[in-house]
């Protein structure tokens, strides 16, 4: 396993960080023991970084795993808390539900631009005070916007940022990759941390899985990178990605054959917008919801680089 030390933090994490949403009770919905070994499985491979969310439900899983290891790995946590006493609720959460006297990052989620990083202020202003009382190593927010990484460039104070990067731009809201690369590349040249997410779109690029991993793993400014997985095999083939080494076998073309298929997530607002954008005319509105029917949709991944609030994944 390769490792870097992430940005100015100190922080030497593995190019490979266990992404636990798609363990977590809003996609695999794994239990605590089965969540766990995946995450020591991982540990054992060399994997030292993990990245969570209050969102993602699966402090259990990983404070099972810390358990049974012995053994604390770097953890990323992040809330959407934007008050002082909210994130100091979120904070003490992720704490607690970790069973840790520190959070190594702490992130504000999902952060969209200049504007709704001042509408966060109080938020981040506390996490930094959480800093100097150590109960926080390094702070900063996650993105899928270019906007919003471009903000970081006149924050100081921020020192992690964890935006949406894969090889095709799937889910980025206001651009292309190579602009996120752009503004990762100045961010990183200043110290700034940089850990990226969905290297595999939400699973829309399950299809090119080995290039897709290896486009993020080569990017230079990419100190790690989470990727979600829920069965050994997924570790398998990305720790063989991230060690540089060639993929057992069949294993690609195993992955690539699970049985998958589109799932709208529950925050789907029914705006309608995907829905022009399938060649299958497989989407559908229904009762202020999308709906996919699934006979017709072939999994091509189209629709979901076109849902402002990232709703559709294949699974
Ligand atoms: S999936 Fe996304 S684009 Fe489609 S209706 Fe829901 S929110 Fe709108
Ligand atoms: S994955 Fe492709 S076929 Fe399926 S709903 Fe999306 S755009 Fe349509």
């Amino acid at each position: 396993m390769e490792y870097r030390i992430l940005g100015k933090t100190a922080l030497r994490v593995s190019r490979l960080c266990f992404g636990t949403l798609t363990m977590g009770p809003l996609q695999a919905n794994l239990s605590v023991g089965e969540g766990a070994r995946l995450i020591e499985l991982a540990l054992d491979k060399g994997v030292n970084f993990i990245d969570t969310a209050e969102l993602y439900g699966t402090y259990s899983h990983i404070r099972q795993a810390i358990r049974h290891r012995n053994r604390k790995p770097v953890l990323a946590s992040k809330s959407y808390a934007h008050t002082r006493a909210q994130m100091k609720l979120s904070l003490q959460r992720a704490l607690d539900g970790m069973d840790l006297p520190v959070v190594d990052i702490f992130l504000l989620h999902e952060q969209e631009s200049y504007y709704t990083l001042k509408g966060h202020r109080e938020a981040l202003d506390y996490l930094l005070e959480a800093k100097q009382d150590g109960l926080v190593r390094a702070v900063g927010f996650s993105c899928h916007t270019v906007e919003a990484l471009r903000a970081a460039l006149s924050m100081p104070e921020i020192d992690v940022v964890h935006p949406l990067v894969n090889i095709a731009g799937v889910g980025i809201r206001d651009g292309t990759v190579t602009e996120m690369l752009s503004v990762i590349a100045s961010l990183s040249q200043t110290g700034v941390g940089i850990f990226a997410m969905k290297p595999l779109g939400g699973g829309h690029l399950i299809a090119k899985n080995e290039e897709s991993l290896r486009f993020v793993q080569q990017q230079p400014y990419l100190d790690s990178i989470a990727a979600g997985m829920v069965t050994a095999e997924e570790i398998d083939f990305n720790c063989a990605i991230f060690s540089g080494q060639s993929v057992p076998v069949g294993l690609a073309e195993t992955l690539r054959q699970t049985k998958r298929r589109l799932q709208v997530q529950q925050w789907c607002s029914g705006c309608g917008t995907c829905v022009g954008y399938c060649p299958q005319d497989a989407l559908k509105v229904r009762g202020g919801r999308a709906y996919v029917e699934e006979k017709e949709c072939v999994l091509c991944g189209y629709c979901g680089a076109h849902c402002p609030d990232f709703c559709l994944k294949i699974y």
